[in-house]
């Protein structure tokens, strides 16, 4: 094993580090247990893991359905250990793809990937290690993997199996359909007897109906696992300046943390990245508009350094695999809860508590139906579209457990979760008839024509412009209503479009339409309870789990992520793929003394230990000494 540890580290880092895996060199033929032990170093396998990884190793094909952070990715990595022959993972981003194998090789698996930026003798150096059997898993984009070049040269291969990651990317419905996905059932016919897998986070049923079609998975073992993120907070507040809130949800909750902002354009991208950086906030802009050279930089700053805030549209986000972001803020509302949850899981994937934070106000509404109404899509979709917004207005407006609703969404049952905000400060709905009432009746005065700002104007008694233009001073509904203020109304008004109360018509000047059901309320035969406008001041903290350190805690710590970042630069791989911030977390809070102790810790697995326990112990030791 001399030799091979012996290797510059730097090695390391390149698509093709060793000749053949570290675990080659153990004695016996591990098991799944002991590669997740050794090669990863993880104490347990999570979840359904373990059944997968059974059921793959052991020559099944399987579709796993499971939520971001979930650990997908040792569903096919430690069967691709068991398994004799390489691992052709399919997968849609040479970003992801790059990842991937940094993270592997720092783990001392052989992998490498194949893409369009791999230089030609480097790609010659692959093709090679994969015929002689010494690479374990070879990552490739699907539009490669098709050539009848490339499927020439699998012919050649001893094949461990095949993954098809991001396999949702098959579907129209999805949200990132890629036509090259649906064509990888050629592999089915071409190679029946490897087992293949594929892998998402997208749960819905229709996405799972076309993986299963179009990858002639039709026979495989299908794994659903809950879709819950048990160390996901979730946040909504209301919207009055959303830049602003933003910023102190940031210097409060997560100072210095890695975190994603998304913004409904790029304008918006813009505005906020440099609110933020103003203000003394590492935030970068992503957005389609950006060259590509300034996208990879932001996207490559932003995995590998620590704490960046990444502000983006959603061009930015599949495949990102950062560990550590621990937050993910909407500032506009999301179009579906599809989307909200698919940007929110981005959050977290380490385990440690994480943040869902969303702003919206009733503008987000409109904007959004707005641009549904307005595109090219055919009626149906929009349709669908709009459907869609009304149940992520109904997520934002709930006063029951968030997470149950937004499971419930993904047809999976749960009780109250007892840590989102609404869990932990359960809102207190009043008796709101009578306000309602006057709404509706002032609504009713203007005869359905104008925008809530007018109407709420009425209700104040605000005698401008436009309210005596039009003579609505004088109608008997004006200044009925000043026991709210307009931060009041607009949260009736977003309440009761969420309930289909009111509805806004956009086609004409965004004006308060009734829905049904207004009658009985106006005529006293039904009651309504709302929840009144969120305080504030006496919001939640997101960061429910923010851990104190001590002083010397501190001093360990920033002394543990300085040397992270250190060997990140020397081996050309983001610090998470050094260590996780788990395992630093452990290394503070447990201190190991020796060798025995430090092996005991989070994600130390043998290669890891080997190569950098002496170092580790080291900066424990140093620390120690300095405390006294
Ligand atoms: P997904 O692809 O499902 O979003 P990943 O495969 O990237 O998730 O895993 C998320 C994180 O959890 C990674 O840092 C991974 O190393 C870690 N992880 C996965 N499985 C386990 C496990 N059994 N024990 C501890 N950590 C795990
Ligand atoms: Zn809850």
């Amino acid at each position: 094993m001399a030799f091979f540890f012996a290797r510059p580290a730097r090695d390391a880092a390149r698509s093709m580090p060793y000749n053949g895996a570290f675990f080659r060199f153990l004695p016996l033929m591990p098991d799944a247990h002991a590669l997740l032990q050794t090669v990863f170093g993880y104490p347990a396998f999570r979840g359904e893991q373990a059944e997968i990884v059974a059921h793959v190793g052991g020559g099944g094909n399987a579709l796993v359905l499971m939520p971001t952070g979930g650990g997908k990715s040792l569903c096919y990595q430690i069967p691709a250990l068991l398994r004799a022959g390489v691992a052709i993972v399919v997968s849609p981003l040479i970003a992801l793809m790059q990842d991937q194998v940094a993270t592997l090789s720092e783990l001392g698996v052989a992998a490498a990937c194949l893409n369009s930026a791999t230089a030609p003798d480097e790609a010659r150096d692959i093709t090679r290690q994969a015929r002689a059997g010494t690479l374990d898993l070879l990552y490739v984009a699907p539009e490669r993997l098709l050539t009848p070049r490339f499927l020439d040269f699998l012919n050649d291969l001893n094949i461990a199996l095949f993954a098809i990651d991001e396999a949702h990317c098959v579907s129209h419905w999805g949200h990132d359909f890629r036509p090259e996905y649906q064509q990888l059932g050629i592999l089915a016919e071409r190679f029946p007897t490897v087992p293949r897998i594929a892998l998402t986070a997208t749960a819905d049923e229709q996405t799972r109906a076309d993986i299963l079609h179009y990858l002639r998975l039709a026979e495989a073992r299908v794994f659903l696992s809950s879709f819950d993120r048990p160390n996901l907070f979730y946040q909504v507040v209301e919207k009055h300046n959303a830049k602003k809130q933003l910023l102190s949800f940031i210097q409060q909750d997560y100072p210095g943390a890695s975190g994603i902002v998304y913004c409904l354009s790029r304008k918006r991208v813009e505005d906020t990245a440099q609110w933020l950086v103003e203000n003394g906030i590492r935030a970068l802009p992503y957005h389609a508009g950006l060259g590509h050279e300034v996208r990879d930089r932001h996207q490559r700053e932003f995995l590998r350094e620590d704490g960046v805030v990444m502000v983006a549209t959603v061009a930015f986000g599949m495949g990102i695999d950062k560990p550590d972001v621990r937050f993910v803020a909407h500032i506009d509302l999301p179009k579906s809860p599809e989307n909200f949850y698919q940007e929110s899981g981005r959050a977290g994937r380490d385990g440690l508590p994480a943040a869902s934070w969303l702003c919206y106000g009733l503008n987000d509404m409109v904007q959004l139906t707005q641009m549904i109404e307005g595109s090219e899509m055919a009626a149906l979709q929009k349709q669908v579209e709009l459907s869609k917004l009304d149940a992520m207005l109904a997520f934002c407006e709930t006063a029951a457990c968030r997470r149950q609703h937004i499971l419930a969404h993904f047809s999976e049952q749960s009780a109250p979760c007892g840590h989102c905000d609404n869990c932990l400060a359960p809102p207190i709905t009043f008796d709101a008839t009578l306000p309602v009432q006057k709404l509706l009746s002032c609504i009713y005065r203007v005869e359905q024509r104008f925008a809530a700002s007018h109407v709420i104007d009425v209700l104040l008694g605000r005698a401008n412009q436009s309210v005596t233009a039009f003579g609505h001073d004088k109608l008997s509904t004006f200044s009925i209503g000043r026991e709210l203020n307009q931060r009041g109304w607009r949260s009736i008004i977003r309440q009761l479009v969420a309930k289909k109360l009111l509805q806004v018509d956009i086609a004409r000047g965004q004006s308060l339409v009734f829905g049904d059901g207004c009658r009985a309320i106006l005529k006293g035969e039904q009651k309504i309870y709302l929840r009144p406008p969120a305080d504030d001041k006496k919001s939640r903290s997101a960061n429910t789990d923010r851990w104190l350190r001590t002083e010397r805690e501190e001093r360990l710590w920033q002394m543990l992520r300085r040397w992270r970042k250190s060997m990140a630069d020397e081996h050309n791989v983001p610090a998470y793929a050094v260590f996780s911030d788990k395992t630093l977390r452990e290394l503070v809070e447990k201190r190991p003394a020796n060798r025995a102790e430090i092996g005991r810790v989070y994600g130390l697995g043998e290669l890891k230990l080997a190569r950098y326990g002496d170092a580790l112990l080291d900066i424990l030791n140093e620390a120690s000494q300095s405390d006294d």
